[in-house]
């Protein structure tokens, strides 16, 4: 089944049950200004919970543009390094709005799931919160028996803790449990040796959570006290490429053809094989075929590279992928809006918006590589005046690292590897003393660049979105995602 099948199959399951089909919101969160990005397929329905406004229907499904780059949930420096986090990608949801509960929501997943895609039963684990005495907040028996009537055999449920299986839209207002579905897509030799049970929610490749059913029911007071909400919603996010993993039996979400073509393409424009492994080039290439999606479709919703939140966040993402592509793949001039067309003919049937806009996609993602191009090509040869300066001591000073970053543009993780290739290291004291006084300068900024990445003052607090976790240059990565 090919992902376009997928989806559709998703929508028109959900058709049948009496669902409206609505469109995607924006990548780009409108009229929230607790929201960078869209990171949820719930987000453009937050005042419906709320109970500010009337939603278009009573069930409602869709598949949603997210963004996890910033803020609460930051995915982007697992991109590359794992096989099953994007920085942009779909979340399928359904949604009932003071409608169906939990006995639906359980049984049709399950339904979809075995009996539309076909998942082998013997390969799926649900979980379901366990409750948390402490705060105050109950074990989800409802959803327990519901599992057990459609699973039977108790060993598939798993009892979830807070952080797995408890939601909650803020320190008050609507709350519930929630219940996952997780698919163990190992070979049957390595479940012959390991439970898959003991391996859900560990981070493992091939034991992923797709689904999240999330169930508000509560209503969180200023006391910290819950009490039952007179409308119970439902809430659901499946991750899309994780789906087609899934069915197209793939160990990789880039195995799948939501991603083999951009890859390929890739693959040709570079002359390199992708063997799917933790090669550098591999990296680069799982890193550039994610990352022009986020932005591509970041533009062509409207939102432009800029110097400034938002579109800060997404030159930063596009610069990454180009510093992957020159130091990994040998690119030298643009090759990231080579592969706008491609993705803009793929996502036509249901993305439309990407295709009516491309040409001006790909016209911004050009100007922006020759211009970060230039700057690495400007930063390389001052680089190599300072190394030639250097004579026979080993070390470059962090003062400069920073500087060349600061004036320059050159990333700080860049000058660290090239350093290394020439069996040189960098003073990382000094570099973070450089670096420490720049944020002091910066504060009341709202977004500032240090390094690779950027700094955003968040609604309720600043964290830094983290260096590139690659191995040149992870010792300098001191302020890690709060
Ligand atoms: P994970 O634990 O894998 O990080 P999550 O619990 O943060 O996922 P939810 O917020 O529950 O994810 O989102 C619903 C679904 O969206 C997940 O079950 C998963 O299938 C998918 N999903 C979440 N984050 C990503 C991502 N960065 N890339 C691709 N799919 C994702
Ligand atoms: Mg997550
Ligand atoms: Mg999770
Ligand atoms: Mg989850």
């Amino acid at each position: 089944m090919t992902s376009s099948e997928i989806r559709r199959q998703f929508l028109d399951f959900f058709r049948s049950k009496q669902h409206l089909i609505v469109p995607s919101a924006p990548l780009v969160a409108k009229n929230d200004p607790t929201l960078m990005f869209n990171n949820s397929g719930m987000a453009q329905f937050k005042d419906f919970f709320l109970g500010n406004g009337t939603p278009p229907a009573k069930r409602v499904a869709d598949t949603q543009k997210c963004l996890r780059v910033s803020g609460k949930h930051n995915d982007l420096e697992d991109v590359g390094f794992d096989t099953y986090h994007h920085t942009m990608f779909e979340m399928l949801g359904n949604w009932s709005f003071g409608d169906y509960f939990k006995k639906e929501a359980l049984e049709w997943s399950w339904e979809l799931l075995t009996e539309v895609f076909k998942l082998p039963k013997d390969r799926i684990y649900v979980s379901v919160f366990k409750g948390d005495e402490a705060d105050g907040v109950p074990f989800d028996q409802e959803s327990w028996n519901i599992w057990k009537g459609i699973v039977g055999d108790e060993s598939r449920i798993i009892l979830g803790n807070k952080k797995d299986n408890f939601w909650e839209m803020g320190a008050t207002g609507p709350c519930g449990p929630c219940s996952e579905i997780h698919i163990d897509l190992r070979s049957a030799e390595e479940v012959a040796k390991q439970s898959g049970r003991d391996l859900v929610n560990a981070d493992h490749p091939q034991v992923v959570e797709i689904w999240n059913n999330v169930f508000m029911q509560f209503n969180r007071k200023a006391d910290g006290s819950l009490e039952e909400l007179p409308a119970r919603h439902v809430d659901t996010g499946m991750g899309f490429e994780r789906l087609c993993m899934a069915i197209q039996g793939k160990q990789s979400n880039y195995d799948t053809d939501v991603f083999s073509g951009t890859i390929g393409l890739i693959e040709e424009l570079s002359g390199r094989t992708y063997t799917g492994q933790m090669e550098k080039s591999d990296v680069a290439m799982r890193v550039i075929a994610d990352h022009i999606r986020a932005v591509s479709f970041a533009i062509g919703d409207g939102l432009v590279p800029s110097n400034a939140k938002a579109g800060y966040v997404i030159r930063r993402i596009l610069r990454r992928a180009i510093r992957y592509g020159y130091s990994y793949l040998g690119f030298t001039e643009p090759f990231m809006c080579k592969l706008v067309p491609h993705l803009a003919n793929q996502f036509a049937d249901v993305f439309p918006e990407l295709t009516a806009q491309q040409e001006f996609v790909a016209t911004v993602i050009r100007e922006e590589e020759i211009a970060f191009l230039r700057t690495l090509g400007t930063g390389l040869t001052r680089l190599d005046q300072i190394i030639e300066q250097l004579g026979t001591d080993k070390t470059i000073p962090g003062e400069t690292v920073f500087e060349l970053n600061d004036t320059f543009g050159f990333p700080a993780d860049l000058t660290a590897l090239i350093a290394r290739e020439k069996g040189l290291q960098i003073d990382e004291a000094s570099f973070e003393t450089a670096l420490q006084a720049q944020k002091q300068r910066s504060r009341k900024d709202a977004s500032y660049s240090a390094g690779d990445w950027i700094e955003l003052q968040d609604v309720d607090k600043v964290e830094f979105v983290g260096y590139d976790n690659t191995e040149t240059y992870a010792q300098v990565v001191k302020y890690r995602r709060v």
